[in-house]
């Protein structure tokens, strides 16, 4: 089932800012921040949501850079550091080394100087600047090792622990933007939902589309509520690809909880077994989204034949659901 705010942000790409592109947030952490502020809540994770559509082809990603993440705390925006092989301490800088060629003693060129000139503080011998080999080494402040090649390290803003880059959780960032398929797939959803909204009005509904409605406590997204103040009547309205029954299960729940009928409507015109059985039971309306937007009171179940219309229609009856335009 696709959620108001999932459809909010596929119809912005559909409409309006035709990508959502990442960006680097203060912390480092990613970003998608339009795309952001179109979901709900209960939506989840932006990155998620974008990366479950771009698996469906509904959306496309033009690959634009990796985020590493900690794998001690999940923040992300990892930065890098070289660090001491010997201690893994961090504060090991860049410095020129010199090499008393004589004794082998390597150290960073200070601990040669004495107020009287040079001296090999290993071998006490007094030196000439010739006798020392320079060379850009690291030196660890912690520990006083000196090496050639530091190690990489990822180190994260929020714990303060450092992880080698492969043990760390590494994301590819994309920019989204609809494919084809995904224009036609938002526009299937758009116009069941419009069209939903239109025959309820018709009915004399007072009609909100992509709105919430207050539950106990709570209030939920719905992509439809409608209301007719003088009948105390109430309908919410889903629209899903092929609405499955934990989603629907959890629609009535929000439908229960505000006094709404639930109305589900499907842009493939199928729905799994479970669901055909709460529209069998009354509980729900099942409606499927037809190519040419008008929606119609047939559906498939699983791979089954279509059920009946009469069935439906004694169904619509017995809710006192408008009277949806068939045939
Ligand atoms: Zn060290
Ligand atoms: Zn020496
Ligand atoms: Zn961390």
């Amino acid at each position: 089932m696709v959620s108001p705010g999932e459809l909010r942000l596929l119809i912005e790409l559909s409409e309006g800012e035709d990508e959502f592109t990442p960006e680097t947030g203060p912390g480092g952490a990613v970003e998608y921040p339009t795309a952001a502020r179109l979901l709900d809540e209960r939506d989840g994770e932006v990155l998620d949501v974008l990366e479950r559509f771009a698996t469906r082809g509904v959306l496309e990603g033009e690959f634009v850079s990796k985020v590493y993440s900690c794998p001690e705390c999940s923040e992300q925006g990892m930065q890098y550091t070289t660090a001491c092989p010997a201690c893994e301490s961090a504060h090991a800088v860049e410095t020129t080394v010199a090499e008393h060629r004589a004794c082998g003693l390597a150290a960073p060129e200070s601990y040669f100087e004495r107020e009287d000139g040079l001296v090999c503080p290993e071998c006490e011998t007094s030196l000439r600047t010739d006798d020392l080999d320079r060379r850009e080494q690291y030196v660890c402040k912690e520990c006083e090792e000196v090496f050639e090649t530091p190690e990489h390290r990822l180190w994260c803003r929020e714990c303060l622990y450092m992880f080698p880059p492969e043990e760390t959780i590494e994301r590819a960032l994309y920019r989204y933007r609809l494919t084809d398929d995904g224009r036609e797939w938002t526009e299937r959803h758009r116009v069941a939902r419009e069209t939903a909204a239109d025959s309820l009005e018709e009915r004399r509904f007072e009609v909100s589309v992509d709105t919430t409605v207050e539950g106990e406590g709570t209030s939920h997204p719905v992509h439809v509520f409608a209301e007719d103040p003088l009948m105390g009547e109430r309908r919410v309205v889903s629209v899903a690809e092929r609405p499955t029954g934990e989603r629907v299960e959890a629609f009535c729940e929000i439908a229960r909880e505000v006094g709404a009928h639930p109305i589900v409507i499907t842009t493939t015109g199928a729905v799994s077994e479970d669901v055909a059985e709460r529209a069998d039971a009354a509980e729900l309306t099942l409606l499927s989204a037809r190519p040419d937007g008008t929606l119609d009171s047939e559906y498939r179940v699983g791979e089954g034949a279509p059920r009946g219309q009469s069935l439906f229609q004694r169904l619509t009856a017995a809710v006192d659901m408008p009277a949806w335009k068939t045939q």
